[in-house]
């Protein structure tokens, strides 16, 4: 229905505008009935519909309405699968219209800086491009049913400790190129209804009332056209917020904030104009609800169990799989071990905790699938509320070991492990599953473990066993879908979204974090994940993108459709992938640009495409990635914008971000000048990097035939590379009263001229 809502904000009091700017209650907006202004709901998100009908809280304390528990997006994202993610995304999609939610809270794209955080598990990966191409396929296919979404949370809360006062002290470079990319991609390409403000400051302002990030750069840079929701109790000065593009503030102040707005705009503190368009994007966004509303919108709650199922095969990472261990045969004895495959761990706590509509029982599923030529035995072995070692229940699990053919340990973090609302402080499993591998593996050496947990843990125990199955916290279906794996019926295609370190203090944010009091200082800057252990040569555990599948996979023919380019072309680079084994399966194809010289710090390689395809035995298909500007730009701060500089770029096509497979390379072009900036103290190095200021240089040393310069200076190797440090001031020393001061000025206006 097409609405005039400037016309609307026209006639609402400025009691009634302010009111809107703060929730009716814990989950709603308020009505304005004599306007016909409806109320919506939000709420949890992500990867399911968290509905309190009774008691509400925003850290899944208390009961909700049952819906379909998706994989969380630490896994979701180890399927590199957008299509995928947007299926989820309908999927809950239609749960909202079928609970009359108009907004569902997520995805959450935060980057993984530390494997320690206790919210990864709801985030996707430590690279901006992936985590922002799968918050986009998830928007889009949430958006798609008529459901807004909240992307969050905006920006840079990468931690838990503290959440709601610590300062992230973030330089410009990596805020723009990791931080804020991850949220930037999704909001261009899939314009969430809402973006969610964090409850952390970002270089000493509060996201919520953080101008900079909320109206310069979210509204304005990337066009943003929806509203801004505050984290639930983030909202720390209300009129500060809203000046600063925060709309709305979440849970009810019961009247606080919206009384402090009107005092405000009384007072002339606030312009009545800021919170007028601060009603308009909240109105346009509630009308949209309405407008897509649905009434009497039902969803199928086996058809959803069972995409989770696939999603959840999709998204798993096979990580070893000595002698081909993998898949299983269907006969035999079984065992399966471990109290996780009868209490499956398939989901994170906190705000996101769904209660799902079914759940599988992982051992029962096993026994499904497995079929009557196999025969199964489950034993606890350990109990996942403790981490004291039960004896009786090992001698138990190695005996049932002991008779079996091979045995399937469930391993995993407990709930308590990793949460919302706190870190973790080191990357171990519990005592007690440590020493159930090793009594299980000393009597019989056919071991897979299969992992539940939300993030990196550390495996001094690997070596022990022959297989390793990354279930991460799989949904409600994660019992089929493991099934599916371990008995070859799917074969596995998820690769990680995260580097695995060998041990915690290899992490490159391992030394600032969770900082000191109030600040953690990202020092790492732009190395985060692989950026960091790619330049080390730091050996990880398991390399970002790494992920092993039941048959095998060759690249040929990478071409690129032209080898040189303008900044402002593209390029399409295209290769043959072929599946050279003989089980069908999907290939997650990696494209990583290399910068091969530059004059400014920049990682060794970072992802800009990925493809993931599907092949049959002995089937071959041709993947394309277009490339354009971003793909081989860095965030100039001097200029404040993308900047690519003129030179030659690697392209570079891998399984993993370790296993580079092909390499092509091709020259950009920089159609952008960047300004000179020439000073007395830049050096010559600095010059004759610049072909303009080289020649200028030259020139005038030539020039000075009494000049302590040698004219040869320039020839020989080590007389350059010591002038290549000496500022422009120290020629007025070095040349005795050849080069004067006035030369000097002169010499500096041609420069900067140039
Ligand atoms: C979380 C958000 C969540 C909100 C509402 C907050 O504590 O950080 O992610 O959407 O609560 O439950």
């Amino acid at each position: 229905m097409k609405r005039n809502i400037e016309q609307l904000v026209t006639q609402m009091t400025l009691e009634e505008k302010a009111g809107l700017c703060s929730g009716l209650n814990f989950w709603q907006t308020k009505p304005i009935e004599r306007l016909g202004i409806p109320s919506i709901m939000m709420t949890d998100g992500p990867h399911g519909l968290r509905k309190q009908e009774g008691p509400a809280d925003h850290l899944g304390l208390h009961g909700s309405i049952p819906s379909t528990c998706f994989p969380s997006a630490a896994g979701l994202a180890c399927s590199w699968d957008v299509s995928l993610t947007h299926k989820v995304g309908v999927a809950l999609g239609e749960e909202c219209q079928a609970e009359d939610i108009s907004i569902l809270l997520g995805p959450g794209a935060n980057m993984k800086r530390s494997p320690l955080c206790g919210r990864n598990f709801e985030y996707f990966s430590e690279d901006p491009f992936l985590s922002s191409e799968m918050a986009a396929g998830h928007i889009e296919g949430v958006q798609s049913q008529g459901v807004g979404t909240s992307l969050k949370h905006f920006a840079v809360n990468n931690q838990e400790h503290r959440r709601m006062s610590v300062s992230s002290e973030v330089d410009e470079r990596s805020l723009r190129e990791i931080y804020l990319a991850s949220f930037e991609g999704a909001v261009k390409k899939a314009q969430p209804w809402t973006v969610m403000s964090s409850y952390n400051k970002v270089n000493g302002v509060y996201a919520s009332e953080n101008r900079r990030l909320l109206t310069d750069i979210l509204k304005e840079e990337w066009g943003h056209e929806g509203f801004v929701v505050s984290d639930w109790g983030a909202v720390n000065e209300r009129v500060q917020g809203l000046a600063a593009g925060l709309e709305l503030e979440m849970p009810s102040s019961n009247g606080k904030g919206d009384g402090k707005i009107v005092e405000a705009v009384r007072n002339g503190s606030l312009a009545e104009e800021a919170l007028n368009r601060a009603v308009e994007r909240l109105l346009t966004v509630i009308f949209k609800a309405v407008d897509n509303n649905k009434p009497n919108a039902t969803y199928s709650v086996e058809e959803h169990h069972r995409l989770a199922r696939e999603v959840a095969s999709e998204s798993m990472v096979l990580l070893k799989n000595e002698e081909r261990i993998l898949p299983l045969k269907k006969e035999g004895r079984i065992a399966v071990i471990g109290e996780l495959a009868k209490a499956p761990r398939y989901q994170g706590g906190g705000s996101s905790h769904v209660n799902p509509t079914k759940l599988d029982d992982i051992a029962e599923e096993i026994k499904k699938s497995a079929g009557g030529n196999a025969s199964i035995a489950y034993v606890q072995g350990y109990e996942i509320a403790s981490d004291e070692i039960n004896e009786q229940l090992e001698a138990e699990a190695v005996r049932t070991a002991q008779e079996s053919d091979i045995a399937v340990l469930f391993i995993g973090l407990p709930d308590r492990y990793e949460s919302e609302g706190y870190d973790r402080t080191h990357l171990r499993i519990p005592a007690n599953q440590i020493h159930l591998i090793e009594a299980v593996t000393a009597v019989n050496p056919r071991v897979v473990v299969v992992l539940s947990n939300g993030s990196p843990i550390e495996m001094p125990w690997l070596g022990k066993v022959k297989g390793l199955l990354e279930a991460y916290l799989g949904g409600q279906a994660l019992g089929g879908a493991i099934a599916d794996l371990l008995f070859g019926d799917v074969s596995p295609s998820g690769k990680l979204a995260e580097t695995f370190p060998m041990q915690l203090e290899h992490n490159p944010s391992h030394l600032n974090f969770p900082g000191e009091g109030d600040r953690v200082e990202y020092k790492e800057g732009l190395f985060i994940g692989y950026r960091y252990y790619d330049m080390k040569k730091i050996k990880p555990l398991f390399p970002f993108g790494f992920g092993l599948s039941y048959t095998s996979f060759e690249y040929a023919d990478l071409t690129v459709s032209n080898k040189t380019l303008k900044d402002t072309d593209s390029v399409e680079v295209t290769l043959r992938v072929m599946n050279t084994g003989d089980v069908a399966g999907k290939e997650i194809v990696q494209l990583y640009v290399q910068d091969v010289t530059s004059s400014v710090i920049r990682p060794d390689k970072e992802l800009k495409g990925f493809v993931k395809v599907e092949l049959l035995p002995g089937e071959a298909k041709t993947v394309t990635f277009t490339l354009g500007k971003r793909a081989f730009a860095y965030y100039n701060v001097q200029i404040k914008d993308w900047h690519v500089e003129t030179g030659e770029f690697n392209l570079m096509i891998g399984k993993s971000s370790e296993d580079i497979i092909l390499t092509e390379s091709v020259t950009v072009d920089s159609t952008i000048a960047l300004p000179k900036n020439f000073t007395r103290n830049s050096t010559m190095g600095d010059l004759l990097v610049d072909p303009e200021a080289a020649s200028i240089v030259q020139a005038l040393l030539k020039s000075k035939p009494s000049s302590e310069i040698d004219e040869n200076a320039f020839s020989s190797e080590m007389l350059q590379a010591m002038m290549n440090a000496v500022p422009l001031h120290a020629l007025l020393n070095f040349s005795g009263a050849d080069f004067t001061e006035e030369m000097l000025e002169d010499m500096l206006k041609k420069l900067n001229a140039g």
